[in-house]
């Protein structure tokens, strides 16, 4: 019962969650039952753990990414970052096999936070990143 409780808590709290990079407030956003954040300002994407993964086998689900590549480009000076969820300091990362998006990590609650237009490029791993990683190992 007192489970219930906190939960509901927990619910209304989460909703207020800020943007770790430029503070605006974040909406919550659903695709097929996964419910990730938004920033309303840099349009920056929440997910907690393994949502990222989950979301990247939906097809159609870079939709919630309507942010501009050109900004998230420009939020990716900004490095050093605080969890939203928990507060911990979030570890800089790059994704596997797709070393040109810079994504953040926590290392305490496992979300991470992707900025514009970098969860459709996740998404899209795809020829042209293969391509280009056969190209970057000629010469090596
Ligand atoms: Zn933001
Ligand atoms: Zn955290």
């Amino acid at each position: 019962m007192a489970n219930v409780g906190r939960q509901t808590l927990l619910r209304e709290v989460l909703s207020l969650v800020k943007c770790p990079k430029c503070s605006a407030a974040m909406e919550s956003v659903s695709y097929q039952g996964i419910e990730v954040d938004r920033c309303t300002k840099c349009a920056g994407l929440w997910f907690d753990m393994l949502e990222a993964e989950d979301l990247k086998k939906l097809s159609g689900s870079e939709s919630i990414d309507i942010g501009s590549a050109k900004t998230g480009k420009a939020q990716d000076k900004i490095g050093k970052i605080k969890c939203p969820k928990c507060a911990a300091s979030m570890l800089r990362m790059v994704v596997n096999g797709q070393p040109h998006i810079w994504y953040e990590a926590c290392p305490v609650c496992y979300g991470t936070y992707f900025d514009a237009g970098e969860f459709k490029d996740f998404k899209a791993e795809n020829f042209m990143d293969t391509v280009k990683a056969i190209f970057r190992k000629e010469r090596k």
